[in-house]
């Protein structure tokens, strides 16, 4: 096989305790799956889970004990952090019912949703697709991924994330409204979920403008943390 130009290679994530990498396929974010969140947004927390997508290429992989960099971003000014807890698909599959949901998942990360608000104010406003708000470069960071193995109860681990040491975020997994199995019911219904497909599973309340300079540490209970500086 030839091409035209060089193929991009393929985007991975470090995986904790094995020297293969998980190459990443489609990058799923779930939408307003935390009530207060909701709330804060607008909305009453109560509808159905609804998705956006990232391009794999969004992603910024940040290495364990590392701090990565991700510049601050054109046609913006209000930059927003949103802590997520991220899940990393293993094994594929179709209208996956909630209760076999774990036998797809092959682990878990910390992520930040990195959002352009305004931009995507506005295209909310005009009825358009949020790509411009949410799915440009360097917009998903992403720790190393635990194996769902070494995981202790992720569906009741705290998360959160400070910014320049200052509390920003912190909640519990366990108040999403739609949890992690319920998230792939509803997802593997709409789309036929593929090895290496990540999800960013929705944001607590407490979202908010970072600006250059700002550290970012995000953090899921029993997952390496996510240090991420805005260039
Ligand atoms: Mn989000």
């Amino acid at each position: 096989m030839s091409y035209v130009f060089n193929p991009p290679a393929t985007v991975s994530v470090p995986v904790v305790g094995r020297a293969e990498r998980f190459p990443v396929n489609r990058v799923y974010c779930v939408g307003r799956n935390y009530e207060e969140h909701a709330k804060e947004m607008g909305f009453t927390g109560r509808e159905p889970p609804f998705f956006f997508l990232k391009p794999a290429n969004a992603i910024v992989v940040v290495n364990a004990g590392e701090t990565g960099s991700i510049p601050y971003p054109t046609l913006t000014k209000n930059f927003h952090h949103e802590i997520e807890l991220v899940v990393a698909i293993g094994t594929g599959g179709k209208n996956i019912k909630a209760a076999d949901a774990t036998k797809h998942i092959f682990g878990y990360a910390v992520g930040l949703d990195m959002t352009r608000r305004d931009l995507q104010g506005e295209m909310k406003k005009q009825g358009r697709p949020w790509c411009i708000g949410k799915a440009f470069d360097h917009s998903a960071p992403i720790g190393p991924i635990v194996p769902a193995a070494q995981v202790g109860d992720i569906n009741n681990a705290e998360l959160a994330v400070t910014v320049n040491g200052a509390h920003r975020q912190k909640s519990t997994v366990a108040k999403l409204i739609w949890n992690v199995a319920e998230t792939i019911e509803y997802l593997s219904a709409a789309w036929e979920l593929q090895p290496g497909d990540l999800i960013y599973t929705g944001t607590p309340e407490g979202v908010a403008a970072v600006v250059s300079g700002d550290l970012m540490v995000g953090t899921v209970a029993g997952l390496p943390d996510l240090r991420v500086k805005v260039a």
